[in-house]
C-alpha cells in the first residue's frame, strides 16, 4: 500500500469512468462521480467534493447506470497507488452495512486507521528515519590513510559503519556515538557514504520486556482441542472444503486457553505462514498479555491499541498489510486488520458488551470475526470460561464445535467460593462497618499477614453513588440526563457518568434547600478510604475509569501489582479481566448485586460472568486462594451458580428463564430507538414508527416479527435528549433485516422534519 498523492484525475487523452464512491456520510447509499478510468479500481482512497465539502470515499465498482440525469462531478484527488480494501475486505464491509443497517462509507472508516480518512491530510503518515550507509570499501591500511589524511574524525566514523555492518541511524551516530553532522556530510562528500530514507514502524511495545514462559506439556485437554483445531486448518487448505463452524472453546479460568490460541497460532503463522487475528477485550490489551505472544512469536506480531497514536496505529496497519508483520492483536477494531491471507480469527473473552461498538456502525466483532472466517475459509475460535448465551446456544444447535477445557493446569483447584450475606445482621463484637463484613475484612488480613495479595472488586466508582436530601427525599439528578449523580471525593464535585457533566459538592438541597444532605452508596473511592483505614500499613492501588485516564497508567499499575509492590488491588470491572497473579490468593466481592436489577434482560448474565471471571483470578499460584462474596440475594441463582463455578448450571436456567418471554437467543432482537430534544414530540414519532412498523410488516408480509412497545427507554434522557424505543424480534435474521431497511430507509426520507433522531441497534448487548 502507498500514500503517495496520486496523478491527477482526467488528464487530456485519459478515459473518463464512472464510479460508484461510499462517504462516511449518514446516507444508506453510494454516489457516483467521475474519474480517471486508469485509476478506477474498487478499494482506491479518492478525495471528492460533496455537499460544498470535500471528503475521502473509497471507489467501490462501476457507476451505477440509469437513474435521474444530474451532473456528475469529477474525482479531485486519487489519493492511492494501490487500494486500501481488496476484493474480500470490500465484501466484508457490505456485509456489514446490510447487517448492522449502517451506510457503506461509515463501515469503511470504522474499517481503517483515522489518518486514513482525514480529508485535510495531505502529507503522508509515513514516518522515515534517516540512515547513513556506506557505499564503498577501503580494503588496506594505507588507502585509508590516503583517503583521510588527517580527518581523523571521519576516519572513525568510517569505522564504526562498517562495524555496524555498513549503515547506522544518523540520530545514533550523532548522539550516542558522538560524531558531528559534518562529519556525516564529509563522508558523504568524499562519496563514501550516502543518505537514506527508511520508513519506522513505530511501535510502543516492542521495548516491553519479554520473558519467556517456560514451555510446559499439554494438559490431555489441550492437547485434544489443539489436535481439532490442526485438523480444521488443514482442512481448509484443500481446494473445495466449506469453511468449517467457529469453534467455541469453553475453558474454565485458568485452564490455558492462551496456550491452545499459540498453539493454533504456531500452525497456521509459522507451519503455514498465513495471517491470524487475536481480538482481546480493550482493558484486557496488557503488555502482560501481548508479551505471551511476542515471547512465541516475537516481531511477527502488531499491536492495535486505542492508546496508541494516529502515527502508531497507522504503522502497525502498514506493517500487517505489507506482510512485514503477520499477526495482529488487538480490541474491537482490530478485527479489520489488514491481513492477506488470513487464516484464523482468535476472539478471547467472546462474551464481553466492549466488542460491541455503541456508535455506528453498531456492529459486534464476533459476529464480523465469524463473518470474516466463514468468507476466508478460516479458522474462527471464540473463547471463553462463561460463553454469550448466544454463543452457548449455537454450539447446542451444532453451529458452533465445542472444545472444552474443564479443568486448569497444574492439577491447580478452582478456588473455592464463601458467601457472605449482607441481610444478616453481624453478631460480631469486631468493629462492623457497611463496606467490609467481618469475615471479609479477616481474610484480608490473613493475606497481609501471608505477604500474599487481594483484589477486591466493586464494579461502582465514585466515592457516594447518590446524594439524598434528608428532609424532603430528592435525589440530586443530571440536568441532562434521567441519573443521578456521583459524588467523587477526590475532585470534590458531582459527576454524571453519562454525559460527564460535573457540578461542584453541594450544600443544600435544590428543592426545599435544607443542608441534612446524606451521601449514600459505596463506589470504589470509598472502599478505597475504608480499606486504608483498616489496613493503614498496606500498599493500595485503585483501578477505575478516574485512576487510569492517563495513556498507559493502566498498565503501570498492573505492573506494580506484578512485581508484587501492591498488596491490594482494588477497582471495577477492569480487574476482572485476563489477569494472571499467582500471588493473588484472596479476590472479594465488596457487593455481588450491583448490576444485577438494572432493567435489561442480560443484567443477571452480566452479574454471573463477572463473579466467575473476577473469581477466577485467585488461587492461580501454588499457594491456592479463597474467593469470598458479599451479597443480599445468596439465593440467586446466577450467584449459587459463581459459587460453584458451574457454567452449566447457569446457563440452563437462564435460558428457561429467557424461552417465555423470547428473549435472546431464543430470538433475534432489534433495538429502534426514537430521541429528540421535545419530549412531546419524541413520542409521537415513536407512536407513529411503530404503528408504521405495524402496518408494514402486515403489507409486506414479513412474516414472525414481534413488535413490543413502545416504551420511554430505562433511562429516558440522556444528554438532554429524550428517548424511547421498541422492540423488534423474530426468530429469523431475514425478517429482521427486512423490516429494518424499510424502517430505516423512511426516517432518512422523512428526516429533517425535526431533530428527531432514530437508531436501530441490531443485537444490542444493553438496552438501557
Ligand atoms: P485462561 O486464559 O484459560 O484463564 P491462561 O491461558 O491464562 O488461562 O493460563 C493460566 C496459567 O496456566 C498460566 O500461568 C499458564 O502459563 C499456565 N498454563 C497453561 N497451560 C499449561 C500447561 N499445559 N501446564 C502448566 N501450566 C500451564
Ligand atoms: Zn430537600
Ligand atoms: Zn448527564
Amino acid at each position: 500500500m502507498s500514500v503517495r498523492q496520486g496523478p491527477p484525475p482526467a488528464r487530456d487523452g485519459a478515459a473518463p469512468a464512472r464510479v460508484e464512491v461510499a462517504l462516511p456520510v449518514p446516507v444508506p447509499r453510494t454516489f457516483t462521480y467521475e474519474i480517471d478510468a486508469a485509476h478506477a479500481r474498487p478499494g482506491v482512497r479518492v478525495r471528492v467534493p460533496f455537499a460544498g465539502r470535500r471528503l475521502v470515499g473509497w471507489v467501490t465498482g462501476p457507476g451505477r447506470e440509469g437513474g435521474p440525469p444530474r451532473e456528475i462531478r469529477a474525482v479531485e484527488r486519487v489519493l492511492d497507488a494501490e487500494p486500501v480494501f481488496d476484493a474480500a475486505m470490500l465484501r466484508l464491509c457490505r456485509w456489514i452495512a446490510n447487517y448492522y443497517l449502517a451506510p457503506l462509507g461509515v463501515v469503511l472508516r470504522a474499517a481503517l486507521p483515522a489518518v486514513l480518512s482525514n480529508a485535510r491530510r495531505t502529507t503522508s503518515p509515513v514516518k522515515t528515519e534517516r540512515l547513513l550507509r556506506l557505499v564503498t570499501e577501503l580494503p588496506t591500511l594505507t588507502s585509508r590513510d590516503e583517503v583521510f589524511g588527517r580527518s581523523h574524525r571521519q576516519r572513525e566514523c568510517f569505522e564504526t559503519l562498517e562495524s555496524l555492518n555498513g549503515s547506522a541511524r544518523v540520530a545514533d551516530l550523532t548522539g550516542r556515538y558522538g560524531f558531528s553532522m559534518s562529519v556525516l556530510r564529509g563522508l558523504v562528500k568524499r562519496g563514501l557514504a550516502e543518505f537514506v530514507e527508511r520508513p519506522v514502524v513505530r511501535d510502543p511495545f516492542a521495548d516491553i520486556e519479554v520473558p519467556a514462559p517456560p514451555d510446559h506439556v499439554l494438559t490431555a485437554a489441550q492437547r485434544a482441542a489443539v489436535e481439532r483445531l490442526t485438523e480444521a486448518v488443514h482442512g481448509t487448505t484443500g481446494p473445495e472444503t466449506p469453511a468449517p463452524h467457529p469453534f467455541l472453546l469453553l475453558g474454565v479460568t485458568g485452564s490455558g486457553k492462551t496456550r491452545v490460541y499459540i498453539e493454533l497460532l504456531r500452525e497456521v503463522v509459522v507451519r503455514q505462514g498465513r495471517g491470524a487475528i487475536v481480538l482481546v477485550p480493550e482493558i484486557a490489551l496488557t503488555p502482560q498479555t501481548v508479551a505471551r505472544f511476542r515471547a512465541q512469536f516475537g516481531d511477527d506480531v502488531a499491536v492495535l491499541h486505542s492508546a496508541l497514536s494516529d502515527g502508531e496505529r497507522y504503522d502497525a496497519w502498514r506493517a500487517l498489510a505489507s506482510g512485514a508483520r503477520r499477526i495482529a492483536i488487538g480490541a474491537r477494531s482490530a478485527v479489520f486488520a489488514p491481513l492477506r491471507d488470513l487464516g484464523a480469527i482468535i476472539v478471547d473473552e467472546e462474551h464481553e458488551a466492549s466488542y460491541k461498538q455503541g456508535e455506528a456502525p453498531r456492529y459486534h466483532a464476533r459476529e464480523v470475526a465469524i463473518m470474516r472466517t466463514r468468507m476466508a475459509r478460516a479458522i474462527c475460535v471464540l473463547g471463553s470460561a462463561t460463553p454469550a448465551l448466544e454463543s452457548w446456544h449455537n454450539a447446542q444447535r451444532g453451529k458452533f464445535t465445542l472444545l472444552e477445557l474443564p479443568e486448569r493446569a497444574m492439577g491447580r483447584p478452582l478456588p473455592p467460593v464463601r458467601v457472605v450475606d449482607l441481610r444478616r445482621p453481624a453478631r460480631s463484637k469486631e468493629r462492623t462497618s457497611r463496606i467490609l463484613s467481618p469475615p471479609l475484612a479477616q481474610a484480608i488480613g490473613r493475606t497481609l499477614e501471608r505477604g500474599e495479595q487481594t483484589i477486591l472488586l466493586l464494579n461502582r466508582r465514585g466515592y457516594a453513588t447518590f446524594v439524598q436530601c434528608r428532609s424532603c427525599g430528592e435525589v440530586f439528578r443530571c440536568g441532562e440526563c434521567n441519573v443521578s449523580l456521583t459524588w467523587h471525593r477526590a475532585r470534590r464535585r458531582l459527576v454524571c457518568h453519562y454525559c460527564f457533566r460535573e457540578e461542584p459538592t453541594p450544600v443544600q438541597c435544590g428543592s426545599c434547600a435544607s443542608a441534612d444532605l446524606s451521601f449514600l452508596g459505596v463506589g470504589t473511592e470509598q472502599v478505597e478510604r475504608e480499606v486504608a483505614d483498616g489496613f493503614p500499613h498496606a500498599r493500595v492501588a485503585r483501578m477505575d475509569v478516574d485512576t487510569t485516564s492517563a495513556r498507559w497508567s493502566h498498565h503501570e499499575i498492573l505492573d506494580r501489582v506484578e512485581r508484587r509492590e501492591v498488596d491490594i488491588l482494588l477497582g471495577t470491572q477492569m480487574i476482572a479481566k485476563g489477569l494472571d497473579f499467582p500471588g493473588v490468593t484472596l479476590v472479594g466481592v465488596v457487593n455481588a448485586d450491583v448490576a444485577m436489577n438494572l432493567p435489561d434482560f442480560r443484567a443477571t448474565e452480566r452479574t454471573f460472568q463477572l463473579l466467575t471471571q473476577v473469581a477466577g483470578r485467585a488461587g492461580r499460584g501454588p499457594a491456592g486462594g479463597e474467593v469470598l462474596i458479599q451479597t443480599a440475594l445468596p439465593g440467586h441463582y446466577a450467584i449459587t451458580a459463581a459459587i460453584s463455578h458451574d457454567y452449566g448450571a447457569f446457563v440452563e436456567r437462564e435460558l428457561a428463564e429467557r424461552r417465555p418471554a423470547r428473549y435472546p437467543p431464543h430470538t433475534r432482537m432489534t433495538n429502534a430507538v426514537l430521541s429528540g430534544l421535545d419530549e412531546r414530540a419524541v413520542q409521537d414519532a415513536v407512536t407513529a414508527a411503530a404503528a408504521w412498523t405495524e402496518e408494514t410488516l402486515r403489507t409486506e408480509t414479513i412474516p414472525g416479527v414481534l413488535l413490543t412497545g413502545p416504551a420511554p427507554c430505562p433511562i429516558d434522557r440522556i444528554r438532554g435528549r429524550w428517548r424511547w424505543h421498541f422492540l423488534l424480534r423474530s426468530e429469523r435474521a431475514g425478517p429482521l433485516a427486512a423490516i429494518g431497511r424499510l424502517l430505516q430507509h423512511r426516517y432518512t426520507v422523512t428526516a429533517g422534519r425535526a431533530e428527531l433522531r432514530l437508531v436501530l441497534d441490531r443485537d444490542p448487548v444493553t438496552l438501557l
